[in-house]
């Protein structure tokens, strides 16, 4: 059992996809995965599984998963500020929950850095997701330069702040502690610089929204995260799950990181 179930958090694993994986690979790829989970005998109540594939994936993997009552959830990678109307190309928080969507990623370093995401209009994401009933997956993370001039919980915390300023407690929310510099680069943070930062961001969580809710919720650690260093980050206490990017399109890969308890003891 790792520390989070002892806690009462149930650990999440969750796959972003980024832009791979069209709507038929979605089917045949998340198909697979229910089944080799299913062959394992995967105990879902120990551990949540999240796909987050692109939107035009959302609708089929949505009516897979409801024909087949597979035990899996989805959510998309991003959402939109603005409830409607004139926004060529965006997606709203209504049209994803009317998808059955679950879960959305929001501030993910990819949208801060390549399509200059503000920390104002993150937060204002995160309460459009929370105001259709969704769950947002809070990214934060600062990147090399950062970690040299300000340490490595400096700006974490700081996006943490600025993205939640107005959301009230008990709200449901994720955070996803991602250092950019361990993203796609194969080189992750340790479980002890995860659990470092981890641990600060649940004090912030507290601050901002009391015990009970930094208590309560879920922070995944995210960053060239594989089978073979899933184990790791679980055993810390204040780590509650993983984003998985690269390695979630990997069939293999990514059923054995959600079978982390395998390796948790070992
Ligand atoms: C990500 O982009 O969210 C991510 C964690 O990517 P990777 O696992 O490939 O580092």
């Amino acid at each position: 059992m790792t520390t989070s179930t002892v806690a009462g958090r149930r650990p999440l694993i969750a796959a972003n996809w980024k832009m791979n994986l069209d709507h038929l690979q979605a089917i045949a790829f998340v198909q697979k995965l229910a089944w080799s989970l299913k062959d394992a005998k995967l105990d879902y109540g120990t551990v949540e599984v999240a796909i987050f594939p692109p939107f035009t994936d959302l609708r089929s993997v949505q009516t897979l998963i409801a024909a087949d009552k597979l035990p899996l959830r989805f959510g998309a990678q991003d959402v939109s500020a603005h409830e409607s109307g004139a926004y060529t190309g965006e997606i709203a928080a209504s049209f994803l929950k009317a998808l059955d969507c679950e879960y959305v990623i929001i501030g993910h370093s990819e949208r801060r850095t390549l399509h200059d995401e503000s920390d104002e209009e993150i937060a204002t994401k995160v309460a459009a997701a929370i105001g259709h009933g969704l769950i947002p997956v809070l990214c934060v993370g600062e990147t090399a330069e950062d970690l040299e001039k300000h340490g490595p919980s400096a700006v974490p915390v700081a996006q943490l702040k600025a993205a939640l300023a107005a959301v009230k407690p008990g709200a449901d929310i994720v955070v996803a502690y991602e250092p950019v510099w361990a993203i796609g680069s194969g080189q992750a943070a340790t479980p002890a610089q995860a659990e470092q930062v981890a641990a600060q961001l649940r004090v912030t969580l507290s601050e901002l929204l009391g015990a009970d809710s930094a208590a309560a919720t879920r922070i995944l650690y995210g960053g060239s995260v594989k089978a073979s260093n899933i184990a790791g980050f679980m055993r810390e206490p204040n780590v509650d799950g993983a984003l998985v990017g690269g390695a979630s399109l990997d069939l293999t890969e990514f059923s054995s990181i959600v079978q982390f308890q395998k390796h948790v003891g070992t």
